[in-house]
């Protein structure tokens, strides 16, 4: 019987548990970059890594061939699942195979609807909602994952208010999530806002703030407009102040993201869960400042 590493994480004393987040590489060329980043950030204090889940096709396998890689090279891995296009059948397999390829724990998601589709649509032998999922996955794979779940600081762009929100997010932990990972935010007071709704409506568990060192303007406002995530108002002023110069601009994505991140150590926050977007640079700049 395999011990799964990650609950153990969150229950040291005073050092939070760090993640960083991969995507399934498009190509073979992608990959072996994405695996060189992964071997960099060995040994910069990260605790486990996630890789996403795609929309359709292709990248659904890569990820796990890819998660299966990271976890050879000596990584805990959470592998993202989401509902969209699965039956319940299907789901269950997936988890096997989760759990053959080694896999620590299973961020369980609803997933977007698929491009060119306004709003989510179920499968019909499927799930509507990412609590049915972590049910599924301990019904499947009783005690073998560490569950998550996401959470939105800014809220999800379909709740209609934060008081639903956080009801369902509650409702996704009340299933049996283990800790939540929150969805990128660029100003610390919606990460708190957030840890206080979800306190007051009895989520208990580890509430890990997810944060992204931006690496330009044009990205942030792609990344955010796809995330729903607010540009502070200073940030883009100081992005702006760069003007074409990328380097500057990755350089102010990094301190923001540094400044982040001792705000939400300093503030109580159990871990942080970066993502890289599959390069290492800003994010062992990032550690680097926070170990020193
Ligand atoms: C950390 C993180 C990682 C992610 N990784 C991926 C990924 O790998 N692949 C990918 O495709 N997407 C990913 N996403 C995006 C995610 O799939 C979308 O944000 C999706 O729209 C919502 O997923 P969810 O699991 O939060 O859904 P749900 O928890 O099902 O919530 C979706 C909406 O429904 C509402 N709701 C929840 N439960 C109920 C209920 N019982 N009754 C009525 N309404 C309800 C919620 O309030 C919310 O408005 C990620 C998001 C985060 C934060």
């Amino acid at each position: 019987m395999r011990t799964n590493p990650l609950p153990a994480v969150f229950r040291r004393p005073g050092r939070p548990a760090v993640s960083v987040e991969f995507f399934p590489p498009k190509d073979a060329a992608g990959g072996e970059r994405m695996l060189e980043v992964a071997r960099t950030l060995q040994g910069s204090g990260v605790d486990f890594a996630s890789i996403t889940y795609g929309a359709g096709g292709s990248s659904r396998d890569t990820t796990l061939a890819y998660g299966r890689k990271l976890v050879a090279m000596g990584y805990a891995m959470v592998g993202h699942l989401t509902c969209v296009g699965h039956s319940r059948r299907e789901l269950a397999e997936l988890v096997a195979r989760y759990d053959e390829a080694g896999f620590s724990g299973i961020l369980a998601l609803r997933g977007d609807p698929p491009k060119g589709q306004g709003a989510f649509v179920p499968h019909p032998e499927g799930f509507a909602h990412a609590h049915e999922l972590v049910r599924l996955i301990h019904a499947e794979r009783p005690g073998r994952f560490s569950v998550s779940v996401a959470g939105f600081p800014e809220r999800h762009p379909d709740s209609p208010d934060d008081l639903s929100d956080v009801r369902h997010l509650a409702g996704k932990v009340a299933a049996g999530a283990d800790f939540v990972t929150t969805q990128l935010f660029l100003d610390n007071s919606d990460y708190f806002r957030l840890v206080a709704r979800a306190r007051a409506a009895g989520v208990r568990v580890p509430i890990v703030p997810g944060i992204m060192p931006v690496l330009s303007l044009k990205q942030a406002r792609s990344f955010c407009g796809f995330c729903k995530a607010r540009i502070p108002a200073a940030l883009e002023r100081e992005l702006e102040a760069c003007g074409e110069d990328e380097e500057a601009q990755r350089r102010v994505g990094v301190r923001w993201a540094v400044a982040q991140a001792r705000g939400l150590v300093a503030g109580g926050a159990p871990g942080l869960h970066v993502y890289v977007l599959n390069r290492s640079d800003s994010a062992r700049e990032l550690f680097a400042a926070l170990r020193a």
